[in-house]
């Protein structure tokens, strides 16, 4: 079974970015309001993970770590209609098959009441001991793919494998302003993301993130129609020094890649701005969500609209007319 966990592992694991989402999902899912990651040397030293969420129970600690445990969802219906990101009980045992993981957990208030799960490799006798953490749950990965060299290859410079990492974090911190994160590598603090209520607050997170230049630049809009509500910042043609990657779009809360979106903005912003111009945007569309299929894929961001004409003219309507009176 240890093998088939790091065959898996390919799937799941590809590098420290991967990591990082899988293990702040589970942060996500467990209700954490605040959720903290720490970095060493790109991530092939340490990844370590901790929320304040609902946290493991002691007896739950060894099984969180075998394959196809979850505790997301216990029949096929309910895979029909899941809210949390994962649901396949895997991410766990698949990267302790290939790094060595320690797991500390406690789902008491009192900090005293923690528990301790390690697994190296193939290596699995998780024996449980008592050990001290407030309410919540850390997870360390430490030195990823040690036993298996050549995937350990794959590897690029600390920088590159960091900047992946990064890049899962930003996506993550922009999806959920209802939780405080920080970003930490080799010891050095680089996004400390308090709450984010207001819209004070937000910009403040996406300035962070973001950087000063892309919210100088953006224009801010909030539209609703029926069931359908845009909101959020896209770069005006200002924003000269657009980073071509500055694009993300969420549909109620999940990061998502998809062509009828993508479509969209990248006509309102042809129609109406400068022909080439790259759209850099950070939008959040909201709907029923009995008319979003977003589980096509779990790791490809993918959705299905019920009514996908709808949504495309929406969004196209909606920027466009934004973009124009902004324009104007
Ligand atoms: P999945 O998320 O698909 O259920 P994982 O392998 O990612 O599978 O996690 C296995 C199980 O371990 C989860 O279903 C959950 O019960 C538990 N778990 C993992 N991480 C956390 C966490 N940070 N807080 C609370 N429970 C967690
Ligand atoms: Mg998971």
């Amino acid at each position: 079974p240890r093998l088939a966990n790091q065959i898996a592992a390919g799937e799941v694991v590809e590098r420290p970015a991967s990591v990082v989402k899988e293990l702040v999902e589970n942060a996500i899912d467990a209700g954490s309001t605040r959720i903290e990651v720490e970095i060493e040397a790109g991530g092939s030293r340490l990844i370590k993970v901790r929320d304040d969420g609902s946290g493991i129970s002691e007896e739950d600690l060894p099984l969180s770590l075998s394959r196809h445990a979850t505790s997301k969802i216990t029949s096929l219906e309910e895979l029909e209609g899941v809210a949390s990101l994962g649901f396949r009980g895997e991410a766990l045992a698949s990267i302790s098959s290939v790094s060595r993981l320690e797991l500390v957990s406690n789902t008491d208030e009192d900090p005293r009441n923690g528990w301790r799960v390690v697994a190296e490799g193939r290596r699995m006798e998780p024996r449980v001991s008592p050990a001290p953490h407030p309410r919540g749950t850390s997870v360390l990965v430490r030195d990823l793919f040690f036993n298996t060299p050549a995937r350990r290859k794959f590897l690029r410079t600390e920088k590159t494998e960091f900047g992946h990492v990064e890049e899962s974090f930003r996506r993550q911190a922009l999806s959920r302003f209802d939780i405080g994160w920080v970003l930490r590598h080799n010891q050095k603090t680089l996004h400390q993301l308090p709450l984010a209520q207001t819209d004070d607050e937000r910009e403040r997170r996406l300035k962070s993130l973001l950087g000063k230049n892309f919210l100088d630049n953006a224009l801010t809009l909030d539209i609703e129609v029926g069931s359908l509500r845009l909101w959020g910042w896209v770069g005006l043609p200002t924003h000269s020094r657009a980073q071509a990657d500055q694009q993300y779009f969420f549909v109620n809360g999940r990061v998502v890649r998809d062509r009828l979106v993508a479509h969209a903005i990248r006509q309102a912003y042809r129609d109406v701005l400068f022909h080439g111009r790259h759209p850099v945007f950070v939008l959040y569309l909201d709907v029923d969500p009995a008319v979003v299929d977003v589980n096509v894929h779990p790791t490809k961001h993918e959705v299905r609209f019920r009514d996908g004409r709808m949504v495309h003219d929406f969004l196209f309507s909606s920027l466009h007319r934004a973009l124009g009176e902004a324009r104007a």
